[in-house]
């Protein structure tokens, strides 16, 4: 497990939304969703770890889904290390469908477990921090009462253009009755309420009435 982690490294910036911080923090979560949940613990932690191996070339435009090459990349790692075909076979099924968005279906508690994970960590107090900060690279305004929220966000429409205005347009759509393991439902509930919490100041602070 360590010699694969330290591998990690090669392909995973640190920083960004999907980077060696991301895929320790979904670790991190995926391993207390496993325990809760009696799944493999193997193959949650390696698949874990491997999710977003092909991001990078994803974002470079090199390849069409991460997902897909991240399969790829992972067989070779864990083929390299020894890890049983059969559990490799388990391991690349939850890389493959890890994407909720594309709406892909988990067959399995571990493929569950894993998009649970990764749909936390766009949820809560270190999302709202990235936003804003993203929002700086892309140079977007932090805030405007004056432009709504758009109803639609996808990679193609980009929303309003506010940093704050993506907090409705993307955060505040992960709701966590989505979510399918109980423990994860339970820690998006609590970190969505602190979405909202920090929604409400905002905007009274924002109108001066805080
Ligand atoms: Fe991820």
């Amino acid at each position: 497990m360590k010699e694969i982690e330290k591998e990690l490294e090669k392909y995973l910036p640190r920083e960004g939304s999907h980077g060696y911080f991301h895929t320790k923090r979904v670790y991190a979560l995926a391993v207390r969703i496993a325990r809760s949940e009696n799944a493999d613990l193997e193959v949650v932690k390696l698949a874990a770890m491997l999710h977003d191996i092909a991001k990078d070339k994803e974002r470079d435009g090199l390849i069409e889904c991460h997902a897909e090459e991240g399969k790829k990349l992972a067989k070779e790692i864990l083929k390299k290390h020894n890890i049983s075909d059969d559990k490799i076979d388990k391991i690349l099924h939850c890389i493959g469908v890890h994407r909720y968005s594309k709406q892909l279906k988990a067959e399995t508690k571990e493929a569950m477990i894993l998009q649970d994970a990764d749909r936390l960590d766009a949820l809560g107090a270190i999302t709202i921090a990235r936003i804003f900060d993203y929002g700086r690279a892309l140079n977007r305004i932090i805030h405007d009462p004056d432009i709504k929220p758009a109803g639609e966000y996808s990679h193609k429409n980009k929303g309003s253009g506010t940093s704050f205005n993506h907090i409705y347009e993307k955060i505040l759509k992960i709701k966590p009755e989505t979510f399918h393991t109980k423990l994860a439902r339970d820690i998006a509930k609590e970190r969505y309420r602190f979405v909202e919490v920090f929604v409400e100041q905002f905007e009274k602070e924002w109108r001066g009435e805080l």
